[in-house]
């Protein structure tokens, strides 16, 4: 299903144009607009879905094979020296298009870009008390 007012559904479906990368019936991939790095594109499936909790499970088997590809192909094109995936789901975690994308983003020595996390401070208690919550 495609999303009337979803600009990431008239890209993927080439209602509007992108520099694609590569196509197949389920995804496109593009170079973002606003690129981190050079080589910098988004996985992006044809149909709607608002993030990976709404995935189709199906489509979701399909990204890391394809994410793979594209690293390949990007190593082969752009040498890159390292490779972030990034894939942000909710306002607070930085998503800002509501229409599930993959971010792929080559590394190359001395690019200035930041994507390393810094610690919460969490105590080993505090990290026992996590597990807790989550497998008890
Ligand atoms: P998010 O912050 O949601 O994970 O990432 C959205 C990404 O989409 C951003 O990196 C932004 O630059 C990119 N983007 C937003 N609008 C467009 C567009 O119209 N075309 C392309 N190629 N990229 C876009
Ligand atoms: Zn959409």
């Amino acid at each position: 299903m495609k999303k009337d007012d979803c600009i990431f559904c008239k890209l993927a479906n080439g209602e509007i144009p992108t520099n694609t990368i590569y196509e197949d019936n389920d995804f496109r991939v593009f170079l973002d607009a606003a690129p981190a790095t050079k080589g910098h594109c988004l996985i992006v499936p044809k149909e709607h879905f608002d993030n990976l909790e709404s995935l189709d499970e199906n489509i979701a088997s399909g990204v890391m094979p394809l994410a793979k590809k594209m690293m390949k192909l990007l190593k082969e094109k752009l040498n890159w020296d390292g490779f972030n995936i990034v894939q942000n789901n909710g306002e607070v975690a930085g998503q800002t298009v509501f229409h599930f994308h993959t971010h792929l983003i080559p590394r190359y020595k001395g690019d200035g870009q930041d994507l390393v996390m810094k610690p919460c401070g969490l105590s080993d208690d505090d990290i026992k008390g996590v597990l807790k919550e989550i497998v008890s």
